[in-house]
């Protein structure tokens, strides 16, 4: 995959394509990061990127030009359109189900705003797609790109030494995922459940899918709403709210 970022502050990204998974994944050729400063592209002798609104108000507002201009030379020579990505409060609100349709292309380019916002031509005739990471806002759309490429990047085939880790992380099962543990099994009288040190695998993995359940009963009930509920997971989900 290549991604993209168009930011004028190139260089926060620089601690987070180089460190951990996400540097690992580039050492093994599964990505490939390439950020750039959209104020090259600017055709003023300033290199200005904002201006102010029409209309008058607060804030300025990012002009159309560098980022159309520097997002047609980004994608060009390349088989497949890029998603172009707008970070943007006003956008969806991003989902493990959205990093996993991300995590299937072959090209993304991030846009990442400040100030005001940006100019309207630029979300109705460039972007595919317009993310928020939250309800609330911040001062420009870098930390959101870095939030959306974190959870991308480790969907990547490959990129996680456990292929089937992501498969049971919280929200790609559709639950939240079960508590763990590791040694020593009692931690100033803190102990470990019984069962996971019982080497049965039948009886681990049954606590497991319960654990799951009554998590996501707890926190995020909204989830099984959504969640088709195999037999057995009724009866595990019975048993979890008479236990309250
Ligand atoms: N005036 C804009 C509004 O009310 O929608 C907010 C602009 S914000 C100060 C500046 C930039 O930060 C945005 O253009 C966007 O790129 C980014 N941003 C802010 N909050 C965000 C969020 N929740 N998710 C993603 N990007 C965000």
């Amino acid at each position: 995959m290549k991604i993209d970022v168009l930011s004028i502050f190139p260089e926060m990204f620089q601690g987070v394509f180089g460190s951990s998974i996400l540097k690992k994944a580039a050492e093994k050729g599964a990505v490939s990061y390439s950020v750039t400063n959209f104020r090259d592209y600017a055709d003023n002798k300033h290199n200005t990127v904002d201006d102010y609104p029409y209309g008058g108000g607060a804030g300025m507002v990012l002009k159309p030009q560098p980022i159309f201009d520097a997002v047609t030379v980004l994608g060009k020579g390349r088989e497949k359109k890029p998603r172009v990505i707008l970070l943007c409060p006003q956008g969806e609100r991003f989902t493990q189900k959205k990093a996993e349709e991300l995590a299937r292309e072959d090209h993304l380019i991030f846009v990442c705003g400040h100030y005001e916002g940006y100019d309207e031509r630029i979300r109705e005739n460039l972007i595919t797609d317009e993310i928020s990471i939250g309800d609330y806002v911040l001062t420009g759309g870098e930390l959101g790109a870095m939030v959306v490429i974190d959870s991308v990047v480790r969907l990547l085939p490959g990129v996680l030494g456990n292929e089937d880790s992501p498969v049971l992380d919280s929200f790609s099962s559709g639950l939240l995922e079960h508590p763990h543990y590791t040694r020593p099994a009692d931690f100033r009288g803190m102990k470990v459940p019984e069962t996971l040190l019982s080497g049965n695998h039948k009886k681990i993995e049954e606590w497991r899918m319960k654990e799951s359940l009554r998590r996501t009963w707890k926190r995020r009930p909204d989830l099984l709403d959504a969640y088709e509920l195999t037999e057995q997971e009724k009866k595990l989900l019975e048993e979890v709210k008479k236990e309250g």
